[in-house]
C-alpha cells in the first residue's frame, strides 16, 4: 500500500472556470496561465482542462515545447520573453510569441536570423517596478521593433500591482491604466492588460484584446478573503486528500506532536492525518486550522510535522482510522475546502500552495468528459 495521500487534478474545473473567465471578458480573448507547471497542477494534467483557452502562456520555454508536444497549435506566449538570444531560434521554430521588456530583448531581435518574423508583446511598466519599458522608453522600443524585419506585429502589454485591492488607499488599478493610455494609447495593436484579479473586478474598465488568467482557472480567488471562490463561481481544480492512520485519546494534560504546542484542556479524541509540510501542506498552518474529515469541517490539532498532523474528532464520534481528510479542494458529499482559507490560516495565498505540491505526492485526474 503506498501512504494514502493523493491529489486529484479536476479538468472539468479548469474548463469551468475559463468559462467564468469569458463571461467576466466578453470580447476578450483568454490566456490560460500556465507557467510553474500549471501552478502546480502538472501541464500534462491540466491540458484537456485548458484546451479551451484561445492561447497557453507561460515562462518556462520547456513548458512552450511541452504544450506543442501535447499538441497544441494555438497561440503561445512566454510572458518574460526570452532569457538569452538563442532563445529566438525556439521561437521562430515553435511559433511562441514572447513578451519584449528590455533593450537586451531588442538587440537579440535585431540579431536574429529567421524566415518567420515574430510576433511579440511590448511590455510598459506602468508601476508595477517589476519588468518593462519605462513610459520614457516605450515608445522608443515600439519605434525600433516597428522597424525590424524580425517583426510582424507588436502588441501590447501591462501588469497591474493592485488588481485585487486598493492601493495606498485609492482604486487600485488607475494609476496604471492613466499610464498606459498617456504612453500607448495610439499605438496600435492588440492589447493585454488584466491578470485574473483585473479580469473579474475591472474588465468593463480595463478592456483589451486578452485577458491573462492565471489563478481564476485553478479556482484561486485572487481578492479573497474580500470575495470567496462561491462569489466568483469558482471551483477548484486540485484537491489534496489523505486518510487518518492512526487515532489518539487524550486526557487533560496530554501534549499533542512537536513542541508540545497544544495542550489537552479535557478528554479529547484526535486523528492522525498522512500529510506534512514534506507533501507541501504549510508548515505554518497554526492550531485551529479547517481542515474536512468525511466531508465535515474540523481543525488542525499542534504542530504539522513532516508526513504527519493531527485533527480534532470530537464533533466526528464516527470518524477515525481510514477517514478520508480533505486537506483542501473537493471532500466527500459535495464538500468544499477552499484552499484560500488554508492559505490564509498559513499567512499566505493559495497560489504558494498550489505550486508547491509536493513531488512524492501521487497525482490523478479527472478528465473531462
Ligand atoms: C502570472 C502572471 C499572470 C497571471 O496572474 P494571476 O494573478 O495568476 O491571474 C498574468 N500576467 C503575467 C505577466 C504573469 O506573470
Amino acid at each position: 500500500m503506498p501512504r494514502p495521500i493523493e491529489a486529484i487534478i479536476h479538468q472539468p474545473a479548469l474548463a469551468h472556470n475559463l468559462a467564468v473567465a469569458r463571461r467576466h471578458a466578453p470580447d476578450a480573448k483568454v490566456w490560460a496561465v500556465i507557467k510553474a507547471n500549471a501552478y502546480g497542477h502538472g501541464i500534462e494534467n491540466a491540458f484537456d482542462g485548458v484546451r479551451s483557452a484561445d492561447g497557453l502562456a507561460m515562462i518556462d520555454l520547456d513548458e512552450a515545447q511541452r504544450v506543442r508536444a501535447l499538441g497544441w497549435r494555438g497561440p503561445v506566449l512566454l510572458l518574460e520573453g526570452c532569457f538569452e538570444q538563442r532563445d529566438l531560434e525556439l521561437c521562430s521554430r515553435l511559433k511562441l510569441w514572447h513578451a519584449v521588456h528590455c533593450e537586451e530583448q531588442v538587440d537579440w531581435l535585431a540579431m536574429h536570423k529567421t524566415h518567420e518574423p515574430h510576433r511579440v508583446f511590448l511590455k510598459l511598466n506602468s508601476g508595477m517596478n517589476r519588468l518593462g519599458f519605462s513610459p520614457q522608453a516605450f515608445r522608443a522600443a515600439w519605434a525600433r521593433l516597428n522597424a525590424l524585419p524580425q517583426v510582424d506585429e507588436i502588441s501590447l502589454m501591462t501588469h497591474f500591482s493592485d488588481a485585487d485591492s486598493e492601493r495606498l488607499g485609492a482604486d487600485g488599478i488607475a494609476h496604471q491604466l492613466a499610464a498606459f493610455q498617456a504612453v500607448a494609447g495610439d499605438l496600435p495593436g492588440e492589447r493585454s492588460l488584466a491578470n485574473s484579479a483585473a479580469t473579474l473586478r475591472h474588465t468593463a474598465r480595463v478592456g483589451g484584446d486578452w485577458v491573462r488568467c492565471g489563478i481564476m482557472s485553478y479556482g484561486g480567488v485572487p481578492d479573497f478573503p474580500e470575495h470567496d471562490a462561491a462569489y466568483w463561481d469558482l471551483k477548484p481544480a486540485m484537491t489534496l486528500r489523505s486518510k487518518i492512520i492512526g487515532t489518539q485519546d487524550l486526557q487533560a494534560g496530554d501534549t499533542v506532536g512537536y513542541g508540545s504546542s497544544f495542550t489537552a484542556q479535557g478528554p479529547k479524541r484526535i486523528g492522525i492525518v498522512a500529510c506534512g509540510y514534506a507533501d507541501g501542506y504549510p508548515r505554518h498552518v497554526p492550531h485551529g486550522s479547517p481542515i474536512l474529515v468525511d466531508g465535515v469541517r474540523t481543525t488542525t490539532v499542534g504542530r504539522v510535522s513532516m508526513d504527519m498532523l493531527a485533527v480534532d474528532l470530537d464533533a466526528l464520534p464516527n470518524a477515525g482510522f481510514g477517514s478520508e481528510v480533505t486537506l483542501w479542494g473537493n471532500g466527500p458529499h459535495g464538500s468544499v475546502l477552499p484552499i484560500d482559507e488554508v492559505a490564509r490560516a498559513a499567512g499566505t495565498i493559495g497560489y504558494e500552495l498550489m505550486c508547491a505540491l509536493a513531488r512524492r505526492v501521487p497525482v490523478s485526474v479527472e478528465h473531462l468528459s
